[in-house]
Order: C-alpha cells, then sequence, then structure tokens
C-alpha cells in the first residue's frame, strides 16, 4: 500500500480517468474526496466504494467556481482529514458535432467556459491545497494535461490545446514555488485514451489516431491511473515540474 493514511482529492472523479485515478488511490490504501457535478453519479460511485469498504465522500460542485471549490474542498477536509495529493483531472473538450471548431467559428462563451472548466480550476484547487500541504512540508500534486496541449492536433479546438499547454507552464512554475516545502507538482499528457470523451470524436478519426500511435491501440484510463499513483507515491519524491505522455508514442515531442 504506497499510499496509506494519504488523503486525495480528485476533480472531474466520475468520468473515465477520473474514476480509475480514484479506484488506484484507493487500492494503494488513500482516502479519496471526489468532486464532480454529476449529482446521481456521483452518489451512486459514493454508494459503491464505501460498500467495498473505502474511505471516500462525494461533494457535487461546478469546479469553474471559486467559491464551489472552496466548499468542496473544505468538505472533504472535514470529513477525510488535510489532503496530501491533489488531482487536478477535471477536463472538458467541447466538440459541434463531433467537430472541433475553427477559431473564425468559436462562440467566446465556449472558449471561456473551456478556461475556467479545465483551467481555472486547477488554479482555484491549488490555491486552496497548498497551504496546508507547506504547513505540512509535504505534498503531490497532479494536473492532467494532454499530448495536445504539446503538440498540433487537429481533433481538439485551441481552447482545449491551449489550456492543456498553460497547466504545463503552471506545473512546471509552482514545481519552483513549493520545492522549499517538498510539495512536488507534475502534469500527466495523455493520448488518446478509451474514456466517453472520444465517444464524441468519430471512429475514422480514433482509428487513424490508433495508425500513427507506435503502440497501435488507443490506451486504458487504467493506464493514466497507473501514471498517476506513481506520482503520488513516494517512489516520485525525487520528480517534480515534469510532464509525462501516456499516449503510446503518439504525437511524441
Ligand atoms: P470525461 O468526460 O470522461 O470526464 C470528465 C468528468 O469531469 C465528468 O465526470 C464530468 O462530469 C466532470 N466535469 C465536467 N465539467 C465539470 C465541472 N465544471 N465541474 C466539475 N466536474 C466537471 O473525461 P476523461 O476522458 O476522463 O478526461 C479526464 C481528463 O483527462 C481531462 O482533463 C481530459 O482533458 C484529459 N485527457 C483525456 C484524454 C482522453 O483521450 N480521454 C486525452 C488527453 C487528456
Amino acid at each position: 500500500m504506497r499510499l496509506h493514511n494519504k488523503v486525495a482529492l480528485v476533480t472531474g472523479a466520475l468520468g473515465g480517468i477520473g474514476s480509475a485515478i480514484v479506484r488506484a488511490l484507493l487500492a494503494e490504501g488513500a482516502r479519496v474526496g471526489l468532486v464532480d457535478l454529476n449529482a446521481e453519479g456521483g452518489r451512486n460511485f459514493e454508494k459503491e466504494l464505501k460498500a467495498a469498504g473505502h474511505h471516500v465522500v462525494y461533494v457535487n460542485a461546478n469546479v469553474s467556481s471559486f467559491a464551489e471549490c472552496e466548499t468542496a474542498f473544505n468538505t472533504v477536509a472535514a470529513e477525510l482529514g488535510a489532503v496530501d495529493i491533489l488531482v487536478n483531472n477535471v477536463g472538458i473538450s467541447p466538440k459541434q458535432d463531433g467537430r472541433a471548431l475553427k477559431v473564425w467559428e468559436m462562440p467566446p462563451e465556449e472558449w471561456d467556459t473551456v478556461v475556467s472548466v479545465n483551467l481555472s480550476s486547477m488554479f482555484y484547487m491549488t490555491r486552496l491545497a497548498t497551504p496546508g500541504m507547506i504547513k505540512k512540508r509535504e505534498g503531490r500534486i497532479i494536473n492532467m494535461s494532454s499530448v495536445a496541449g504539446k503538440a498540433y492536433c487537429d481533433i481538439v479546438a485551441a481552447h482545449y490545446a491551449a489550456t492543456k499547454a498553460a497547466l504545463i507552464g503552471a506545473t512546471r512554475h509552482w514545481a519552483g514555488e513549493l520545492g522549499d516545502y517538498n510539495v512536488t507538482v507534475n502534469a500527466l499528457a495523455p493520448g488518446r485514451i478509451s474514456t466517453p470523451l472520444l465517444k464524441m470524436v468519430p471512429q475514422e478519426t480514433n482509428d487513424a489516431v490508433t495508425q500513427v500511435t507506435a503502440l497501435k491501440r488507443l490506451g486504458t484510463p487504467e493506464e493514466v491511473a497507473d501514471a498517476c499513483v506513481f506520482f503520488a507515491s513516494d517512489q516520485a519524491r525525487f520528480i517534480t515540474g515534469q510532464t509525462l505522455d501516456v499516449a503510446g508514442g503518439w504525437l511524441m515531442t
């Protein structure tokens, strides 16, 4: 059990990758706060995990609001204890009819929504988690980027690519700021992973990605979760400010 007695908070905890991360953290002995805006799914997931003997709490929140993040963070800390591991996993990639909009088509409201969900939420949660980590002189922050934040990828829109690139910059910057306090900050950059997010993409697009992926398949949420547990564990104690591709060799940079 690599995370015995640790408390983790995962945003977007009901999604394909988020739920796999939750299960992987629990399997290593952590107590886990689940934050999402899928109220019914959240209650059911919480019930299922509690029935299996895990220590979890589900909090319904829209993470694009600082006030909702604050309530969610405080609820998790009150129920499970001070947060040791923050996984800023939430992310959205809106498409219209399965297609990513070009800059000249993009409604400004859609741009703003993606920036607030993918990027601002990560700042809000990190702002809330770091005072406790600094006090403890220990902490792990893992941000969910994407290979689309590192290389041009025409199957996502610019708002998604821009927020995922910005996450990498913030990861490096906060790693520098927090190193004195033994808090590490790293990012994961998944490639194409089989989750509900991909159902919005036409099958032929996923097939085309598979063709140009070195390992010739899509990834699984569990493969991303394994890398997340590694960053959260003591095995990664001397790694900070890094972004790790979990992409099977797609869009290698
Ligand atoms: P998903 O769509 O399966 O899950 C996203 C979760 O976030 C859902 O449970 C949803 O309810 C929740 N959510 C959405 N908006 C929210 C909000 N405002 N407040 C709170 N919760 C909200 O997505 P996924 O495929 O599991 O992706 C997880 C992360 O991995 C994202 O950051 C995504 O960008 C990244 N990623 C995914 C892939 C992939 O191929 N699936 C590739 C690269 C990166």
